[in-house]
């Protein structure tokens, strides 16, 4: 997916601000937060939409939602808790065709949301 810009990061095309990183996720601050920590959780492989995801692949689930913990972790959220979002097509409100998880705290989250 040569023109999407989260596969441009995985690729280390684009550089983002990297929070936490494996061989098949990466984590980085959004441009745009919405809270005082704002992360986006994804899949280096490029997977369209949370509807797109692989049934068959439900260790990379795993790894997506492990690495949400990490971030919550290393960003001081885990205890106070903190809000994970998945934006699925134009109803959703996705913007950007490349699976990734929200991860927002370090405010109180209203629900319910938008
Ligand atoms: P969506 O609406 O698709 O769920 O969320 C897309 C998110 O990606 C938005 O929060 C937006 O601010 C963020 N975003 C879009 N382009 C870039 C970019 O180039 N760099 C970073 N770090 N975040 C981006
Ligand atoms: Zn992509």
């Amino acid at each position: 997916m040569t023109d999407c810009i989260f596969c441009k990061m995985a690729q280390g095309i684009i550089k983002p601000d990297v929070v936490f990183e494996t061989d098949r996720i990466l984590a980085f601050r959004d441009i745009h937060p919405q809270a005082k920590v704002h992360v986006l959780v994804i899949p280096k492989v490029h997977i369209p939409t949370l509807d797109d995801f692989p049934q068959d692949q439900p260790e990379l689930a795993a790894e997506l939602l492990g690495a949400v913990q990490e971030v919550a972790r290393r960003e001081g959220l885990a205890s106070g808790g903190y809000r994970t979002v998945i934006n699925c097509r134009s109803d959703g409100g996705q913007e950007v065709y490349h699976l990734h998880l929200h991860v927002m705290g370090g405010r109180r989250m209203a629900w319910p949301p938008g």
